[in-house]
């Protein structure tokens, strides 16, 4: 009986379906530093029609698929095992409408997402969806992490901007639902099942993206809090003030501050000290007299003292070296601090402060002189913090990990706020979700891939 590589070549012919040395070294790993494995057959489908000629060969062979986009992930997801088929979307890119009354856009999965953020601005649209993989990334992948990144606060996670999906099932069935209307209540929004399922319940193969006009030009502020109870003063007061207009509100804690302008030599432009800094973006025209609507709230917020300084950017420079404090540190860690610890958990914004400080104890009472830096996108509930202990050549990742998911489930949050669950966090799933969650995704799971052939060991 011919095996399922033979079957594979046989359906859909040497040049999309690579077996050893003709496997690509870039389809042997994703970002997330899980060591390179080459699968089974990599296929590198060119169309709808040979992903579900592939998944329904893999599906009467019981054979184990790894969808791949862009490989940008970084929980292992898409990291295929030496007994996987890597199912890759790379050549299945292409802007196939913009649909400019209904505001949508629809893609081929595999098309990278800057690809596709280049034509909604040409078209002069603004899509949703930003994160800083943008050129790497495909749009498919996006979806298949409910991915979050950039303009979280504005216009929701990638699960806001998806209208439609075609996906192809577990047994090779084509399902379309190219819908691009905004409401459609005809029975289930199957479509939503799919975002954020990470490539375990079906293979996206089409998109219908949510367009939304281009935005007006962005206020750059750099503002310094006392505390963190202060910066959510802020936030809430800055929310209301310019209603529907903030992009971004990030928080910096001291020790980040002194990572970035020490190590990294990104000098923020008004010293925190031992406050709380803050990055603010609001999209909004100036008014009449040339006042921008961020800088008049945030004078006010000085005056009733619950902000104790803050600069607006007057150039493209001074808002990129604003962006440099924010944004150095983290491409500068595999230098400075190798084998680092990262985390990008989700904490309710009440117990954010408490969190921050038990986590701070909790590290250093156990590893003394341990690095710990935090900082996160606060107005989306989302902390990121990165661990190292200096001179460690073997970081105790996984004591590390038991220590920060505890506290971040002593208070409710999420093990996960962005990159999904993969391979990595899946001993750690029922931290943040309880046994009935977990029985209730085993069935979804069950109902549409029986056999288990999609993304097995991923998420659950
Ligand atoms: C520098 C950098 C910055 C990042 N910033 C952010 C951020 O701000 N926010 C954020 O959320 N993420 C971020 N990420 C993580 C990553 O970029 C996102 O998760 C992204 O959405 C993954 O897209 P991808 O095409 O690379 O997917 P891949 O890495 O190829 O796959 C990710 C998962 O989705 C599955 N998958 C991929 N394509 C499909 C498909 N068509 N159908 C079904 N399943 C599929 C894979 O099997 C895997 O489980 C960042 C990564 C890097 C390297």
């Amino acid at each position: 009986m011919p095996d399922v590589v033979a079957d594979l070549i046989e359906a859909l012919g040497p040049d999309v379906v690579r077996t050893g040395d003709a496997v690509p070294q870039r389809n042997c790993a994703d970002w997330s530093g899980v060591p390179p494995v080459r699968p089974r057959a990599v296929v590198l489908a060119r169309s709808v029609v040979d992903v579900a000629a592939a998944v329904r060969v893999c599906h009467a062979h019981g054979q184990p698929i790894v969808p791949q986009g862009g490989l940008t992930g970084l929980v292992g997801g898409a990291a295929p095992g030496g007994d996987e088929v890597a199912l890759s979307l790379e050549r299945m890119t292409g802007i196939e409408e913009i649909d400019v009354d209904s505001a949508t856009m629809t893609v081929l999965a595999g098309t990278p997402l800057e690809v596709a953020q280049e034509a909604a601005a040409a078209a002069g649209f603004t899509l949703g969806i930003d994160l800083g993989a943008r050129g790497s990334c495909s749009v498919g992948g996006n979806v298949s992490t409910n991915a979050g990144g950039v303009n979280v606060l504005r216009f929701g996670m990638a699960r806001a901007s998806v209208r439609g999906l075609e996906v192809v099932l577990a047994d090779g069935t084509v399902v379309t639902g190219l819908n691009k209307m905004l409401k459609n209540n005809a029975g289930y929004d199957w479509t939503q099942l799919f975002v954020g399922s990470e490539g375990t319940l079906g293979i996206v193969t089409r998109v219908v993206l949510a367009l939304h006009p281009a935005q007006p030009e962005v206020t750059t502020a750099f503002a310094v809090v006392p505390d963190f109870v202060a910066a959510l003063i802020a936030l809430r007061r800055l929310q209301s003030r310019l209603a529907g207009q903030l992009v971004a509100f990030e928080a910096m804690w001291p020790d980040f501050i002194d990572f970035s302008a020490r190590v990294c030599k990104a000098h923020p432009p008004i010293d925190p000290g031992a406050g709380v800094a803050l990055i603010v973006e609001a999209a909004s025209a100036a008014a009449a007299g040339g006042d921008r609507p961020l800088e008049t709230a945030l004078a006010d917020l000085v005056e009733d003292g619950i902000v104790t300084d803050a600069v607006i950017a007057k150039s493209v420079d001074e808002r990129r070296r604003i962006w440099a404090v924010r944004e150095a540190p983290p491409a500068e860690y595999p230098v400075h601090v190798p084998g680092f610890i990262p985390y990008d958990v989700s904490i309710p914004l009440g117990a954010f402060d408490t969190a921050v400080g038990e986590l701070r104890a909790a590290l250093s009472d156990r590893w003394p002189g341990i690095m710990a830096l935090f900082y996160g996108h606060v107005a989306d509930s989302n902390l990121h913090l990165v661990a190292h202990l200096p001179g460690v050549a073997e970081q105790p990742r996984a004591a590390v990990n038991e220590v920060v998911y505890a506290v971040v489930a002593r208070h409710g949050g999420s093990i996960s706020a962005e990159h999904g669950i993969g391979r990595q966090k899946r001993p750690y799933l029922a931290l943040s979700r309880s046994p009935e969650e977990i029985a209730l995704m085993r069935r979804i799971k069950d109902a549409l891939d029986p056999t288990g052939i999609l993304n097995p060991g991923r998420v659950l």
